[in-house]
Parts: structure tokens; sequence; C-alpha cells
């Protein structure tokens, strides 16, 4: 993962601060994390050794409430990365008008390269390492790139003992019952009977679902007589889910899906369920019947409507924003696009909207799912959907008119909104 991504990350705070006319201590509040943490901790593997391993929980901005975010695991994590992330966290969670603020965490592991045994004591020791940092009032985390509600169950389940058994020492008794609020709001994104929200899985996706067909009521595309082609880079949970529900609305043509190692491409669109086939069978969409095989770079350049970055970051650069064809980009990954090629894109007249809209109806719902642990409320799908289209339109609107009012692209106009409203809070 690039080291500058960080820097990227405040390049883009500084043109805001600019635009906002901010003062210069609120800039630098904003500039760092309030804390960061790094541990190192064992885990033991399949072979009877003992392997170490690094992470991180970085908590950015906890003005609008407990820092929250999720917890990625991958070889190529590092410190500034998490730090990008916990600060798109904080703006993303202030876009939407939760009451949190921003965080995240990293293990650096290839989690392909570890038995489910060995993961699974990974992500309890990670838990183990930074179990004095979380809580359900303190910072909530979440999955993120190669976590999984299973993960989270996990984690979950290791927060919960240690808690009844730090609580065991203070009371000295053994048969020690802790509340449901103290421990299971701790983690969302939870599988549904580890008390998971109804929805969770598919919110990242269906919030950016919400989005986009607002951009296209305001795009030159909204008149169209042909389907709406679409590309998608990256089909993990969100990127597959959101070229599934983009495929059975009839309006949109999914004509081209990829993952880290190749993409595929037909012009009458992919079939999603053979997708999925594909994908457990050869753990890649590579060789799908039916379609041609295009590289990542070869996707990102067809000529399509609407290109939905849903991988890694860095993604549309300098590079290649010159050839980018599509006139609509659905961030659905963080970070995907850098300053350099934003303001390429935006020569272009494309319409960018930005991850820390396009992909915050994951937090959103985890949102959801915090509010219905902590007063053992639980709401069905329908609920969970209609709550979150509404969030998603709203805030859609509120960036749109953020933009109008500066004359800025939409990217400019979320961030301005989230800085705003975190600073209100800062000098309550
Ligand atoms: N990892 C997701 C994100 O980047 C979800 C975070 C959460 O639910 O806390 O937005």
């Amino acid at each position: 993962m690039a080291e500058n991504v960080f820097e990227n990350a405040l390049i883009q705070l500084g043109k805001v601060a600019d635009l906002i006319k901010l003062d210069k201590t609120y800039l630098e509040i904003l500039s760092k994390p309030e804390r960061a943490v790094y541990v190192n901790f064992p885990v033991k593997m399949d072979n009877g050794k003992i392997r170490m391993f690094q992470g991180f929980r970085m908590q950015y901005n906890s003005a609008r409430g407990p820092y929250k975010g999720g917890i990625r695991f991958h070889q190529e994590v590092s410190d500034y990365e998490v730090k990008a992330l916990s600060f798109w966290m904080a703006m993303k969670c202030a876009v939407v008008n939760i009451p949190l603020g921003g965080g995240k965490g990293g293990v650096i592991v290839d989690p392909k390269k570890l038995s489910k045994k060995e993961l699974e004591n990974l992500s309890r020791s990670y838990v183990r390492a930074i179990f004095d940092c979380i809580g359900p009032n303190k910072d909530i985390p979440a999955p993120d790139v190669n976590t999984t509600p299973e993960i989270m169950a996990w984690m979950s389940d290791e927060f919960k003992r240690l808690k009844v058994k730090s609580k065991k020492v203070k009371a000295t008794s053994k048969k020690l019952k802790i509340a449901d609020n103290e421990w299971l709001p701790t983690f969302t994104g939870k599988p549904i009977k580890k008390g998971g929200s109804q929805g969770r899985t598919e919110a990242t996706a269906l919030g950016g679902y919400f989005v986009l067909c607002e951009a296209i009521k305001k795009s030159k595309i909204k008149n169209q007589k042909s389907k709406i082609t679409v590309a998608v880079q990256g089909v993990g949970n969100v990127g597959y889910n959101i070229a599934k529900i983009l495929a059975s609305d009839e309006r949109f043509c999914v004509v081209a899906v990829s993952d880290s190692r190749s993409g595929v491409y037909n012009k009458d669109g992919i079939d999603l369920e053979k997708v999925m086939q594909q994908k457990e069978k050869t753990g890649s969409v590579s060789g799908l019947t039916d379609t041609k095989k295009i590289t990542n770079s070869e996707l990102l350049e067809l000529d399509v409507d609407v290109l939905v970055p849903a991988a890694i970051e860095n993604q549309i650069t300098n590079d290649n924003a010159n050839r980018i064809k599509a006139n609509i980009i659905l961030e659905m990954a963080n970070g995907p696009t850098t300053p350099d090629a934003d303001k390429i894109l935006y020569k272009k007249k494309k319409v960018v909207i930005p991850d820390i809209l396009a992909n915050a109806g994951g937090v959103t719902v985890s949102y959801f799912e915090w509010l219905q642990n902590m007063d053992s409320k639980y709401w069905s799908l329908e609920e969970v959907n209609t709550k979150l289209a509404k969030t998603m339109k709203k805030s859609f609107a509120d960036v749109w008119k953020e933009a109008s009012k500066y004359k800025v692209d939409l990217r400019m106009g979320a961030d301005a909104l989230a800085v705003e409203r975190i600073i209100k809070k800062i000098k309550k």
C-alpha cells in the first residue's frame, strides 16, 4: 500500500480548510490522530510454534462520539494507511450525520496463508492486545478488507471473555454475569445469530446503490435509452454485492468485474451467480465462461457509463485518469482516487461520488446494529433498509447542496460538510 495515502488525505484536508477558511488551530487538530496504538502480539500456529504479528488501532477523532471503524487484515497494511482510513471514518460518520467518531484497525498479515484455526487465534490475540482501548462507548470496530462476520464473532466473544475476567478480578466473584450492553455493542458487522443486524452484510453496497441512483437523476445519463453500463473493480463483499444489486435492476448492465488477479468482460452482461461459483471453485473470476479476460487497468478504462472502484486505494491516478471514460465514478473502496487524478477528472466533467459518501452505508448500518445491541431491540430487514435509504438520500442531498454552495465537486462538498460538522462539536 502506498505510503503517501495519509499525505494525500492531508492534501485534501488542506484544500477543504482553504475553501471553508478553517482556523489553523482546527486544521492542526484534524491533521493528527488523537491516539495511535501500535501492538505486537503472539499467535499460536498449527505447527505448535508462536509467531509474532504487528497491528494497529488508530483513534483519529472522537468529537462526534466513540471511535468507529473496521479492522483490516492485509500483508501491506501500514500505520500510514490505517491512519488515513481512520481519518476517513471520522469524515464518513459526519457526512451521514451519525454520532460517532473515526477509528481504524489493521494487522499486517496475509490471511490467505493462515488456516482457519490460525486466523481465529490471530483475531482473538489482536483483541487481547487492544482490549483496553475498545468498548461500546469508547471504540467500536467492524469488518473491513479481509475481515468477515465470522471474524467479528470471534473478536466479540474474546472481548466478552476478557470483560468477564476483568470484572471477576475486581469482584473476586466466580459466577459473574455482565449485561449485554457492556460488551455486545463493541463489535459491529457480527453474524445475525451473534447479535448482528439484518442487512449489515449488504449495507455498504446498498448504500452505494442509493446514492448512485440519486446521482443519475442529476446527471446527463438520466434520460439515456439504452441500459446504463457498469464496470466493478473488485468483487469482495462490497464489490460483489453492488454488482449483484445493479444486475438485478433492469436499468443497469454490469459488463465487467475483477479481483486482485484478473478481470472479465462481456458486453451483454456478466452472470453474477456464475461469478460466485467460479470464485468459490477457483478463488478467482479468471476463466469465467462467456467472458473475455481483461486486466484491472483495462477494466478501469472501459467505455462504460459507471465505474465502481471497490477494491483498494490509489487505483485512479495521474497515470490513468485521462483515459477514464465512465461519466460517473462511484467510489465504493476507500481512497481509490488520488488528488492529482481528481483534478483531471474534474476538468473532464466526470462526476466522482466520493468514498466518504458512497460507501458510508456500511457504517450507517453498523450504527443501527450498535443501537439495537444497546437496547436489545432488533429491527426487521425492511426497517433497516428503509432507514438506510433515508440516511443515504439525505446525505447525498446535503453533499450536493454543500458542493453547489461552494461551487466545487462532490468530494470537496462532502469534505467541507464533514469538517464543518466535526468542528462544530469540537467548539461545543
Ligand atoms: N470498514 C467499513 C468502512 O470502511 C465499515 C466500518 C464500520 O462499520 O464501522 O466504512
